[in-house]
């Protein structure tokens, strides 16, 4: 088939989304050669500094989506919140990966844990609901859970936490969303992600697991290699090879899972983009993330995804900024660190900033780096 002719360095590739993946991804882009043309509704996004054209309008703009793709070669997304009706635009001008399919499947949280659930991959026990007393009914049935609003939720926003049914009822009004998923509050150990890279020729690759610790539904840091057992890093690294494969990713997938502690492999979600848990891929591999996507979507030989030395990173979020500048260079004196700020102006609470990453011999030893240099932003005798 020609249809998979490489897109050569020098041609323009569009991203719908200039947040901080968009940004790192462009940037990947520019090292290349690529020139790069951004969609996304904040005037001042983070992206804007790195694209030749930034175009500003809301998602629902399907008008501006095709425009973003007229003249490109080749179009991706760094969120997978857009509106099919825009997604379609893009498609009909322009080759997007992933495509609709796969990204209105995702975008969705019951529509992609039905979408898991047929395809028989293993997920915790759950309900989709539509209504309070369905709501109650699903907690009742699968005792403490977690509500999750099937739209528009991210970094832990849209969800509740609840015991009784009477605090699920309460959960879905609080929530007014038409449709939640109702998840049972799983017995964790250990969290880990995989991401997979897919060209349109089907060929893939799966990055070795990161191990990640989220507070309160967030990102805080994650390391590579994850340390834990190989048979399970094997595991899971199939397990997301064959997700993508089955919803046709072309691009990346990200496979966030669950370890529980008697030792079940459980998938929690998706996300079709780069992934905030393999921010350290600059650090650890020979392709990062951002520079595989690029790959990935110009049909170009994907890159290798060997853990050449140990990494990790720590989210920087907007509450750092409270009471003063963090002190970046007292961070950056510890060796091996590198700050990553996303140019973002305003610093709200929860926002993702940027992050550190560190080096190290061992991942204990990177985890340790940047645990001391985030701890080194805010010096406690100021
Ligand atoms: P993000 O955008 O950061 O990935 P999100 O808002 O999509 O997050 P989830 O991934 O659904 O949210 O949940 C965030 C975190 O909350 C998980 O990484 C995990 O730490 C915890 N969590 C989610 N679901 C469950 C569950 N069923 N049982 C126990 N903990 C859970
Ligand atoms: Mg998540």
């Amino acid at each position: 088939m020609s249809g998979h002719a490489p897109v050569p360095p020098g041609a323009t590739i569009g991203f719908l989304g200039g947040g901080q993946l968009g940004r790192m991804t462009a940037m990947a882009a520019r090292t290349l050669g690529y020139d790069v043309r951004v969609l996304d509704p904040e005037q001042d996004c983070p992206a804007r500094g790195v694209a030749t054209t930034t175009i500003t309008a809301p998602w629902a703009d399907a008008e501006a989506a095709a425009e973003l793709a007229r003249g490109c070669a080749a179009v991706t997304l760094e969120i997978e919140q857009i509106p099919r009706p825009s997604l379609e635009a893009v498609a009909n001008v322009a080759p997007l990966y992933p495509g609709v399919e796969a990204v209105y499947t995702i975008q969705d949280r019951a529509r992609q844990k039905q979408w898991l659930a047929a395809h028989q991959f293993p997920l915790g026990p759950f309900a989709t609901v539509m209504d309070a007393a369905a709501t109650a009914d699903a907690v009742r049935a699968l005792g403490p859970s977690i509500v999750k609003s099937a739209m528009g939720g991210y970094d832990g926003r849209g969800q509740v936490r609840v015991r009784t049914a009477e605090q699920g009822h309460a959960a879905f009004e609080q929530l007014r969303a038409p449709v939640c998923v109702v998840e049972a509050f799983l017995d964790i150990e250990t969290e880990i992600s995989v991401l997979v890279a897919r060209r349109a020729d089907s060929t893939s690759v799966a990055y070795p697991p990161s191990r990640n610790v989220h507070t309160d539904g967030v990102l805080t840091w994650a390391v590579t290699p994850s340390g834990v057992p190989d048979a399970l890093a094997m595991r899971a690294m199939s397990l997301a090879r064959d997700i993508a494969s089955a919803l046709d990713v072309v691009g990346l997938l990200a496979v966030e899972m669950f370890i529980l502690r008697d030792g079940q492999l459980l998938v929690n979600e998706l996300a079709p983009r780069p992934h905030n848990t393999y921010h350290h891929s600059e650090r650890a591999n020979p392709t990062s993330q951002f520079e595989q996507l690029v790959r990935a979507i110009c049909n170009l030989p994907l890159g290798s995804v060997e853990i050449v030395r140990p990494a990790a990173i720590h989210n920087l979020l907007g509450d750092l900024w409270t009471n003063a500048t963090p002190d970046f260079a007292n961070a950056m004196a510890i060796p091996g660190v590198r700050v990553h700020l996303y140019g973002k102006k305003e610093a709200r609470p929860g926002r993702k900033m940027g992050h550190l990453s560190a080096d190290g011999d061992t991942p204990e030893q990177a985890l340790d780096r940047v645990l001391e240099a985030y701890r080194a932003l805010a010096p406690p005798c100021q």
